[in-house]
């Protein structure tokens, strides 16, 4: 039994243009009579984050953002600040996703200096920790996992670690339409929540949310999310269009 309230997130990556978004967003938007019981948060890229807060206003769906700086403001070409992205009215942000750890150079201590700037200005990060499939392969997923969430979680209070959101996104699983199974994901993030309660304790342990991500679709849904330790999903393909993902978040219910 949790008292923790699930959390649905999707994640537009590098798709659909304003007009895309608006469209988007208005069909997610209905979602908001069924979300009793469950949070939904949309991330779109950020040229459309305030078109779909202002979509979104008045209702209970949460807007985040894919990725941040960790400096307030200066001379750092191309990048956003958390005080910008909280002055549009958002209130999460993925952080350390594995495109980004792949791609553009996210490593361990960067997540953490991102995900301690976010929480400052009273933004929620979600975190983001996976395993390639030649690190599961070779066993050595856990060691992995404890490296990113040591790294990414250093230094935090407890009261911040309990109200984090963290998603378990194991990189094979990403995108490649194979899900891990039910036990698999609830096997490493019950390892997550471990690791949580031996750095900050039971009360941030059993507060903290941690998703599952990776090819997540209304159909496979329900069994991830009776797992015990499960409390939502981190959705890639499935939320850009608003009827797989409204089809999540009511199989999480
Ligand atoms: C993601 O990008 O976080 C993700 C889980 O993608 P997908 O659902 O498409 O596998």
């Amino acid at each position: 039994v949790t008292s923790r309230r699930p959390i649905i997130a999707g994640n537009w990556k590098m798709f659909k243009t304003l007009s895309e978004a608006a469209a988007l967003v208005e069909g997610v938007k209905p979602l908001d009579a069924v979300t009793g019981g469950v949070d939904v948060v949309v991330c779109p890229p950020f040229t459309a984050l305030d078109r779909v807060v202002g979509v979104l206003r008045g209702t209970g769906i949460a807007v985040g953002a894919q990725d941040v700086y960790w400096e307030d403001s200066g001379a750092f070409t191309g990048e956003i600040s958390p005080v910008m992205l909280k002055d549009i009215g958002c209130r999460y942000v993925i952080i350390g996703h594995s495109e980004r750890r792949q791609f553009f150079g996210e490593t361990d201590e960067k997540v953490n200096r991102k995900i301690k700037a976010v929480l400052k200005h009273g933004l929620v990060p979600i975190m983001c920790v996976g395993e390639t499939l030649a690190e599961r392969e070779a066993g050595r997923t856990e060691e992995v996992i404890h490296t990113q969430a040591s790294a990414g979680l250093a230094g935090l209070a407890p009261d911040q670690a309990g109200g984090l959101v963290i998603a378990y996104e194991p990189v094979w699983a990403i995108g490649t339409g194979k899900t891990a199974s039910d036990q698999d994901a609830q096997q490493v993030i019950a390892y997550i929540r471990s690791l949580v309660r031996d750095w900050y304790g039971a009360p941030a342990a059993d507060q903290v949310r941690i998703q599952y991500g990776g090819s997540v679709k209304p159909n496979n849904t329900a069994g991830l999310m009776a797992q015990p330790d499960i409390d939502g999903a981190l959705v890639g393909g499935a939320s850009l269009e608003a009827a797989s993902f409204t089809g999540i978040v009511q199989a999480a219910h």
